[in-house]
């Protein structure tokens, strides 16, 4: 498979181009990261402080790593009175639980969790892959993950009922994919807000074009769900402009090496050995994405992150071809222990590449 000589993006990268040196298109218009810091964060936290009835922050956590992380830091390294909030995802990893489980305990943190109806993320699930399996187009695989871009209302809801002004999150900069982007009409350096009034659009075009993500039952709150996706969406910052909703590390470097280091340490954090990288094991339809983003476009969100982190001299395009060649492997038990969970036929995953197209 012939990659980017610069970063690891391969041919089949949606939209990807390469020059007579073999550099993509990407890399050459990669506008750099720019952080804020940790004086900028430290005012919002200041304002934030002794605001809420109880709580000083929330912090939306999933057991997995950067959330982790992000909770040690508010409680433990700048002291906030932070309230944890999980949503009770039915497919979330039990070794997930576990870390949230310590951290509560070393912590000494309150954690609300809540769920949806019974069997409603199950429901949705399998309906949204059937329909992808009848029209397989990458751009509609986050359909898989709808359930989830359902939470932020919830949080803002408890958010609201503690009177609490500050939502922190673990997102990072370099996560936002780019080949989503791409696949859904945007380009990767516009700006998060940009990028989500615009994305809706692009959605909208796609889930016409089959029929099988119209229907009333799922189409209602995939609508919801990617008005109220994340903090960046429409309705998120309509809906709590009193609120202040941010991301760890837009303030603070990314640093993968000190992130495990201290959640290892300091809240007894593990992720599963069967596992082969640290990042999104905690939700069990992770690996399903995974599949279904090889299958069809020969890459996963790890291309697309690693080679951000390369144009940001955070790894070397070595060491990130190690680790594709190893966390590009897909669980086939997991995915097949999931599937069956929902009644799932286990066929698709034996099924050929061309039967994806
Ligand atoms: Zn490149």
């Amino acid at each position: 498979m012939k990659r980017c000589s610069r970063c690891v993006l391969p041919s089949s990268m949606p939209g990807i181009s390469f020059d007579s040196e073999g550099i993509c298109n990407y890399c050459r218009d990669y506008q750099k990261q720019t952080l804020k810091n940790e004086e900028a964060l430290l005012e919002i936290l200041n304002a934030a402080r002794g605001k809420g009835s109880q709580y000083d922050c929330i912090v939306n956590l999933s057991g997995g790593r950067d959330s982790s992380y992000t909770i040690l830091k508010m409680s433990k390294d700048y002291g906030m009175k932070v309230l944890a909030i999980n949503y009770r995802n039915p497919f979330t990893h039990p070794i997930a639980t576990r870390n949230m489980k310590n951290i509560k305990d070393i912590l000494g943190v309150n954690l609300i969790d809540f769920s949806f109806k019974p069997g409603f993320h199950e429901r949705i699930l399998k309906q949204n892959l059937l329909a992808l399996l009848k029209k397989t187009d990458p751009a509609m695989i986050p359909m898989v993950c709808i359930s989830c871009k359902l939470i932020w209302k919830n949080i803002l809801k408890i958010a609201k009922s503690y009177n609490v002004k500050l939502i922190v999150s673990g997102g990072n900069l370099f996560e936002q994919t780019t080949f989503k982007r791409v696949l859904l009409g945007g380009d990767q350096n516009q700006s998060l807000p940009s990028y989500y009034s615009s994305y809706i659009f692009g959605l909208a075009r796609r889930a016409l074009a089959n029929y099988r993500f119209l229907r009333p039952r799922t189409l209602f709150p995939t609508i919801k769900g990617y008005l109220y996706s994340n903090p960046y969406s429409p309705m998120v910052r309509m809906k709590a402009r009193h609120i202040d909703k941010i991301d760890l590390f837009h303030y603070l470097p990314w640093n993968e090496k000190e992130i495990l280091g201290r959640i290892q340490n300091e809240l007894n954090w593990q992720y599963p050995e069967s596992n082969s990288g640290s990042w999104r094991f905690d939700c069990q339809i992770g690996h399903l994405k995974d599949f279904f983003y090889l299958k069809t476009l020969g890459l996963t969100e790890k291309d697309d992150f690693y080679s951000k982190l390369i144009r940001e001299g955070k790894i070397s395009r070595e060491d990130s071809l190690i680790r594709l060649a190893k966390e590009n492997e897909v669980d086939i038990v997991e995915i097949r222990k999931l599937l069956k969970s929902i009644n799932f036929d286990t066929a698709i995953l034996t099924a050929s590449s061309d039967q994806f197209h």
